[in-house]
């Protein structure tokens, strides 16, 4: 067990607040920072045995290669040779943001970090607290999101905490991350350039943006063992609880019925001699303002043996907004903490990032509704 310290960060902080673990990142430690995805937990790229750590604290398969972290785009040839033109029309429109690319690596880069390809992925997080801390520490950083493996991505860093406290020296607390969803993964080592982890950018913004045309992730996922991509064959993002997905219906009345349906055959079919049954819903705000909860509560507990409580948490979608996004894996802790036995999330598939969530739902669900 080590001490580990949190240290606060509010808009305003200074450099000095976070020399120490600049500096102990530097010379092998792992600290955990903020990004605009999710928190990292940060390693010294060039020191396999500082790399090593991470999969050791976080419980990660060998075989499931690391992102590097940079903040200057001079540092790209440090890790990255042979890169195609295309790269600096990408970089210049997207970092530093939540896209990651792939190219192939130099001989500076551990084994470890590349689980062995010869090729590494970089990404320029746009944040001020990492963007500092990389700085300060002067070297690329290997930073996997800070969680134990198989748990959902921290968005705060009282998630790391509970995940890492004993494990890691420092964890910088920079507030909640402003996207929730990892960044995409984009493929620059091949003659057609391929998305394959979908994210907050998306194919028609490279498109709109850069002019470039990348193949969609939608066709991706009939091969999801790609073997450019190891680690996506992982389970990810789970909560203790099932997850269930609330399939999306134009018709506002028929999404209430498959949640009501849903609701009653899990209870049907559970069995278990614990008399309280709780189920998480996470649903947007219309339509939990469109039906009554105690009245459905009610019917329920009339008709079973348990006795059903409710969390819910509702998010406000208007304009786009993607705060389910935001909220999702904090609200998959939140719901474990309550311990309920079943999570219920609504099908978002037309967020603005809904590629990203519908990926990373899918991946957590058990089963739609
Ligand atoms: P994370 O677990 O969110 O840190 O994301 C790391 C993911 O990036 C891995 O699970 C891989 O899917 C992907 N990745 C990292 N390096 C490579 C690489 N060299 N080639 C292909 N995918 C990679
Ligand atoms: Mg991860």
């Amino acid at each position: 067990m080590i001490d580990t310290e949190i240290i606060e960060l509010n808009k305003y902080f200074a450099p000095e607040q976070i020399i120490k673990a600049a500096q102990a990142l530097k010379s092998g430690e792992l600290v955990a920072f903020p990004t605009e995805t999710v928190y990292g937990l940060g390693a010294n790229a060039f020191l396999a045995h500082a790399v090593q750590k991470i999969f050791e604290v976080k419980g990660r398969p060998q075989d499931n290669p690391l992102i590097v972290h940079l903040h200057n785009p001079a540092q790209l040839s440090e890790v990255a040779k042979n890169i195609p033109q295309i790269t600096y029309l990408i970089l210049n429109e997207f970092a530093p943001g939540p896209l990651t690319i792939i190219l192939e690596k130099t001989d500076k880069i551990p084994a470890q970090v590349s689980a062995g390809l010869d090729t590494v992925a970089i990404r320029f997080p746009n944040n001020d607290v990492a963007r500092t801390l990389l700085s300060l520490a002067e070297v690329p950083v290997v930073a996997p999101s800070a969680n134990l493996s198989g748990k959902p991505s921290p968005t705060k860093a009282w998630h790391v905490y509970q995940d890492l406290q004993g494990k890691i020296p420092y964890i910088l607390d920079g507030g909640t991350c402003t996207y929730g969803l990892e960044s995409t993964i984009l493929d620059l080592s091949v003659d057609q350039p391929v998305i394959l982890r979908p994210g907050i950018i998306t194919a028609k913004d490279i498109k709109q943006r850069a002019g470039i045309e990348v193949i969609e992730p939608e066709r991706l996922d009939q091969n999801l063992k790609h073997p450019k991509a190891p680690g996506q064959k992982y389970r990810h993002y789970s909560p203790m609880a099932p997850v269930v997905i609330l399939q999306e219906e134009s018709n506002l009345e028929k999404r209430i019925g498959n949640l009501k349906h849903g609701i009653r055959d899990f209870v049907k079919n559970y069995d278990s001699d614990q008399k309280d049954l709780r189920i998480g819903l996470f649903l947007a705000e219309d339509l939990v303002n469109s039906f009554d909860l105690e009245k459905l509560t009610k019917s329920l507990n009339a008709s079973t043996c348990y006795k059903l409580h409710f969390q819910i948490e509702s998010y406000n979608n208007d304009q786009g907004a993607d705060n389910a996004a935001r909220e999702l894996y904090n609200q998959f802790r939140v719901f474990d903490q309550q311990k309920v036995d079943l999570i219920i999330c609504s099908a978002e598939p037309n967020l603005g990032v809904g590629i990203a969530y519908m990926n990373r739902l899918s991946k957590a669900a058990s089963y739609n509704i």
